[in-house]
């Protein structure tokens, strides 16, 4: 059984720095690469040796497939862990990594291919008895047959590219008259964005909620779920805060979407770490949407309610071990809550924002994990995904894990960058979240920017009005003294409360 004593993380930022230090607690030495933005970044300085790839732009350097697999023989690489993004699901580096005599940490080419297909991936799971969203199982070619399917389905339905990813690419078609303009744009934007066309249908379902299972398969067709993970909080169909264990899943519902994961991860003889994504309808129908072929962003919520390291078993089934333990022996440990820290201002439609972390002081204390690749002083590098940090918490239940989570919050220091952490306290608030009844609309229902403002208590508004007056009388004071300096009246703003 290889043993991989060598790694090279094929990334950047707060995941290379969380792959390593599996690593380095496993003994294995690790390689950093970066690109001429990043040399000073904390997952370089952490990494035994460090190799630039070349300039920022990621098609210049994180993307440089050959020339990572050339760093891997120079340095003596045994084995290359690519993170999330970048390189992960290209199954065309994968294969080009182990025909390198490379071990790829992470699943085979064949099952990066079919999963990366959202059409392929719902042709290889339909023998598996799979739910699907009602939908065309096939590229539509045909418009006046595609019309037909539709209306059976029922408006409004979603066009979808089926080589589309990280929410782009998708079109709602409310009623028959906007189908072919619908259509039209859709290709095209599947055309232009992933170069390949391809476009199907699905039924739009309205109150959707985002919950992911994740699977863990070795090389030897053991596979098992590690439960769920909700991700419905999204900005731009994005996520932006996601929990482990769902609020509203129970264990029979859990039981029933792990075992249609583990299918799913069959259906491709899928090793390695993977997620099985599924929309859920307001009645608690859950359907397959797609599979995510990596590490995902939001794998710590699972890690802290399970009490695995998923990097670890990743690296493990690499070498070729079987999996350490069967589905009886995983349990749900409380609750986990994880937000994602972007550089982004929530007040002005999330746009990213760019700058000077001049400020850094992150949150600290029992159940708080971050993950970060930045430190203070540092600059947003504008190249790559704005996001600064993932802030997870654990508690011994959901309300456990918010109150937490607003603690960690209101610790974050973080100035010289607008942040989603303000968005992220006023959704863990907010009613529709604590009480579990939201979807992935929370932000277009619920999320305003003068939300953001800062509400004050009438107390709070006395305190605040006295403390004014102190403070403008010790100005005025200062500038024009009208008193002796050793006179100076001293301050009793609390007495002048009552
Ligand atoms: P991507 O690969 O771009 O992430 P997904 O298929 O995973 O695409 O969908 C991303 C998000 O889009 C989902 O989390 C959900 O919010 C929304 N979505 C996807 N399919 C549907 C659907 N059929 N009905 C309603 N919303 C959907």
């Amino acid at each position: 059984m290889p043993n991989i004593k060598k790694l090279l993380v094929a990334n950047r930022g707060e995941i290379a720095l969380r792959i390593m230090r599996t690593a380095r607690e496993m003994g294995i030495s690790t390689v950093a690469v970066y690109s001429e933005a990043d040399r000073l970044s904390p997952h370089v300085k952490f990494a035994d040796e460090a190799v630039c790839l070349g300039p920022p732009p990621s098609n210049q350097s994180y993307l440089l497939g050959d020339k990572i697999i050339q760093v891997c023989k120079e340095l003596n690489v045994d084995a290359i862990h690519p993170g999330y993004g970048f390189l992960s699901e290209n199954a065309g580096f994968a294969k080009k990594v182990t025909d390198a005599g490379i071990i790829f940490v992470g699943p085979s080419p064949e099952s990066i291919e079919v999963m990366g297909s959202k059409l392929a991936a719902k042709q290889a799971v339909a023998k598996y008895n799979i739910p699907l969203v009602p939908g065309t199982e096939e590229a539509i070619s045909d418009i006046s047959a595609a019309k037909k399917k539709a209306a059976e389905i029922g408006y409004p339905i979603l066009i979808k590219a089926s080589a589309g990813g990280g929410g782009k690419g998708m079109r709602i078609v409310e009623s028959e008259v906007e189908f072919e303009e619908q259509m039209q744009r859709a290709v095209s934007e599947a055309q232009s964005a992933f170069g390949d066309g391809a476009v199907f249908i699905e039924k739009f379902i309205t109150s959707p909620r985002h919950i992911e299972i994740q699977v863990l398969g070795d090389q030897h067709g053991n596979t098992v779920y590690l439960f769920e993970r909700e991700c419905s909080i999204q900005r731009r169909h994005q996520k932006v805060i996601e929990e482990a264990p769902s609020a509203v899943v129970s264990p029979e519902m859990r039981k029933a979407m792990g075992e249609a994961a583990v299918g799913v991860a069959k259906a491709c003889n899928y090793y390695g770490a993977g997620t099985v994504e599924f929309i859920v309808d307001d009645q608690l129908n859950f359907y397959f949407l797609e599979m995510n072929t990596r590490l995902q962003v939001e794998h710590p919520v699972t890690e802290m309610i399970t009490g695995k390291d998923l990097v670890r078993e990743q690296i493990r089934i690499a070498e070729g071990n079987p999996l350490p333990f069967a589905q009886e022996d995983l349990k749900i440990y409380g609750h986990a809550v994880e937000i994602r820290v972007y550089a982004e201002d929530p007040k002005n439609n999330f746009l990213p924002d760019i700058g000077k972390l001049i400020t850094y002081r992150r949150p600290q204390g029992p159940g708080i994990r971050v993950d970060d690749g930045f430190e203070e002083g540092m600059d947003i590098p504008i190249y790559y995904d704005p996001m600064i940090a993932k802030l997870i918490t654990h508690g011994e239940n959901r309300q456990d894990a918010i109150d937490r989570m607003i603690r960690a919050i209101n610790d974050y220091r973080i100035t010289g960058i607008e942040t989603t952490l303000d968005f992220c306290r006023f959704a863990l608030q907010h009613e529709a979240f604590t009480s579990g009844m939201f979807d992935t609309k929370f932000v277009e229902r619920y999320f305003t920017p003068e939300k953001l403002e800062p509400v004050f208590s009438d107390e709070e508004k006395q305190i605040l009005a006295a403390m004014a007056v102190v403070f403008y009388e010790k100005e005025e004071n200062r500038i024009n003294p009208k008193t002796p300096k050793n006179t100076l009246p001293t301050t009793n703003w609390k007495n002048r409360l009552i």
